[in-house]
């Protein structure tokens, strides 16, 4: 696609080495035409279609309103033959909303031959009337009626915006518009050469589906990411993304070409701004939702609150009374506001150090950036009307998109490890820091199924310590608790790489013991109950010693207590120690049993 920032340079524009020259280039013709503009030029210079294959004749355009009565061509004709006339300053005049119909004129220079073909087009798509008329040597030769008020089939040319074909002859052809609309008038009047007009037509279509594209693959994963986690976030931002497109595809006139295409510029008007009022709301609530801003910007939360109250019951009220200018400045406060309080809910997210104010903060000012580009160009302050800038906002949206999706990951990542580590205490003792009992099903099942399956031999300890609740009542809980921490590490310590220890429950532990015959885990155990006996717990005025009674229960050669161990549960294991735990705790404590000893 060729694009020729700036027409009135382009024939020189290549003999300028630098970028500097350029401009003042540019202001020198500026000062130039500022002299030129209140004595002669009524008529400005023709465009020579031998230079200009295409772009926007914008400078080249004189222009007026009309007050209150609608001219005819020939009474138009005679107002540009008077000097109270307007000159382009930009490539696309624009007038803002609500503004009188506007006249505009240009005309266009032909010096070959053979007749050459052009489109001539107005792209935005929102303008309800455009009427052209073409007039050469006095008289009109053609005219073409258009704008989205007229029926798509009976427009020049089945297009969402307004657009015609002519073959210009040798000689100058004048070219004078009529625009009456509603909404923004801003008038990108664009001539192209045929072979041009195509190629714009096809690269417009990828960037286009490009853009739409990321964001509709973005809105569509979200949506199932919501119906299946339930999450607001996700379903807020899909609807901001979805909102977002398809308002995106109502104002550049792509939906009322396809569907609406016979619902009349009532309808598409309301239906513009309809989608600009969801996706903003659904942004703004998005935005609350994900940096949780009623917890640490609450005047700001209510703010984004009502702003999404009031703004849409004002627009129900002005469709209700057919107020579709006033509809529009509401819509284009919200717009503006979404902007603002969308850098507000990231500096205030920023403030109270919220893991993705950063990424929200530099999204949010991308697009705010992206938006007001798109703004201005249409507006024709400051920045120049392109294709580039025009599509400004979609290009910021889609990279907000992007990177709001990326703290949905990561915010889904956050969320899974809170799930582990939830499940992670679910499975722990908080004191001691062992396994719990469910903790100890949850290791030892597995192990119990392999011992099964391949016959070896398994067993448990139980471990009771002796008189605890003497050392509770002498010395106070607390000292209690630091007991059982000091048991915990010993039998940490004592215990072999493969060993299972847990709390079982109170003060008492369990220790699973695989590849482990009921002879080798009294070793274990005996060894266990000595290294508990070595503790000593010193506080200021006392020592504390202690002792522990252990019950121990397991097979040899696959056999415990007469039966196969693949015919008994692990539970049964661990009551066969407990009645060894039992028998210990009667004989005297501090000691070891095993089960066949009771
Ligand atoms: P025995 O020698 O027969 O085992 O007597 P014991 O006192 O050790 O046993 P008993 O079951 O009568 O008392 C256990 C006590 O352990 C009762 C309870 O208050 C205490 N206890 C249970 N869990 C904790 C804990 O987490 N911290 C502390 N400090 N004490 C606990
Ligand atoms: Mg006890
Ligand atoms: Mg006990």
């Amino acid at each position: 696609m060729t694009y020729l920032p700036d027409v009135n340079v382009t024939g020189l524009r290549h003999n300028w080495r630098t970028a500097q020259q350029a401009l003042w280039f540019k202001l020198l013709l500026f000062f130039l035409l500022w002299l030129l503009s209140p004595g002669h030029s009524a008529l400005a210079a023709p465009i020579d279609t031998a230079v200009f294959t295409d772009a926007m004749p914008g400078k080249y355009i004189a222009y007026f309103q009309e007050d209150n009565q609608r001219l005819s061509i020939e009474q138009a004709l005679r107002h540009f033959a008077s000097d109270n006339v307007k000159h382009g300053t930009s490539n696309a005049i624009s007038l803002g909303i609500g503004t009188a119909p506007v006249w505009l004129r240009f005309s266009v220079s032909h010096t070959q031959e053979a007749a050459a073909l052009y489109r001539l087009s107005v792209e935005t798509p929102w303008l309800d009337h455009i009427d052209t008329w073409l007039v050469s040597k006095g008289n009109v030769i053609k005219q073409i009626r258009g704008g989205d008020a007229m029926p798509y089939q009976q427009r020049p040319m089945q297009y969402r915006f307004y657009a015609f074909e002519h073959a210009f002859e040798h000689g100058i052809t004048e070219v004078y518009i009529r625009v009456e609309s509603l909404g923004p008038m801003a008038i990108p009047v664009r001539l192209s050469r045929i072979d041009k007009a195509i190629q714009r037509d096809i690269s417009a279509g990828y960037q286009y589906g490009v853009l739409w594209g990321i964001m509709s693959a973005l809105a569509l994963y979200n949506l199932v990411l919501f119906v299946f986690i339930r999450q607001k976030e996700y379903g807020l931002y899909a609807c901001y993304l979805i909102g977002f497109v398809l308002n995106s595809l109502s104002y550049t006139g792509h939906i009322h070409t396809v569907i609406t295409a016979d619902f009349g510029p009532y309808f598409q008007d309301w239906t513009d701004i309809t989608l600009m009022l969801t996706y903003s709301v659904a942004g703004l609530h998005f935005a609350r939702f994900l940096l949780n801003t009623r917890s640490y910007a609450p005047t700001l939360d209510n703010i984004v609150k009502k702003v999404t109250l009031i703004i849409p019951a004002g627009m129900l009220l002005s469709f209700i009374f057919d107020q579709l200018v006033f509809a529009v400045v509401l819509v284009f406060m919200l717009n503006s506001g979404f902007v603002v309080l969308f850098i507000a809910m990231g500096v205030s997210a920023l403030r109270a150090k919220k893991p993705f104010a950063v990424i929200f903060l530099l999204s949010s000012v991308t697009a705010a950036i992206c938006i007001t580009v798109s703004t201005l160009a249409v507006a024709g302050v400051l920045i120049p009307y392109n294709d580039y800038t025009f599509k400004a906002i979609e290009v910021g949206m889609a990279f907000e998109a992007i990177l709001l999706a990326v703290i949905l990951a990561r915010q889904f990542r956050m969320a899974k490890l809170d799930k582990i580590i939830a499940e992670s205490y679910a499975r722990t003792d908080s004191l001691t820091g062992l396994n719990n009992r469910r903790g100890f099903y949850q290791i030892t099942e597995p192990m119990w199924m392999t011992t099964l399956r391949e016959n070896r031999d398994v067993s448990v300890v139980l471990l009771d310590i002796d008189a605890f609740k003497r050392i509770n009542d002498s010395y106070g809980h607390a000292c209690g608790d630091e007991v059982l921490l000091q048991v915990a590490q010993c039998i940490k310590a004592t215990a072999r790489e493969g060993d299972v220890p847990a709390r079982w429950g109170g003060e008492e532990f369990i220790i699973f013991l695989p590849e482990t015959t009921q002879s080798q885990a009294l070793i274990q155990a005996e060894r266990i109950r000595k290294a508990l006996q070595n503790i000593q717990i010193t506080t200021e005025r006392f020592t504390i010693t202690l002792t522990a009674s252990l019950g121990v229960a397991g097979s040899e050669h696959g056999i415990t207590e007469g039966r196969a161990i693949a015919d008994i549960t692990l539970e049964q294991l661990v009551n066969f120690a407990d009645i060894a735990l039992y028998s210990a705790k009667n004989s005297g404590k501090n000691r070891v049993c095993a089960v066949h000893d009771s």
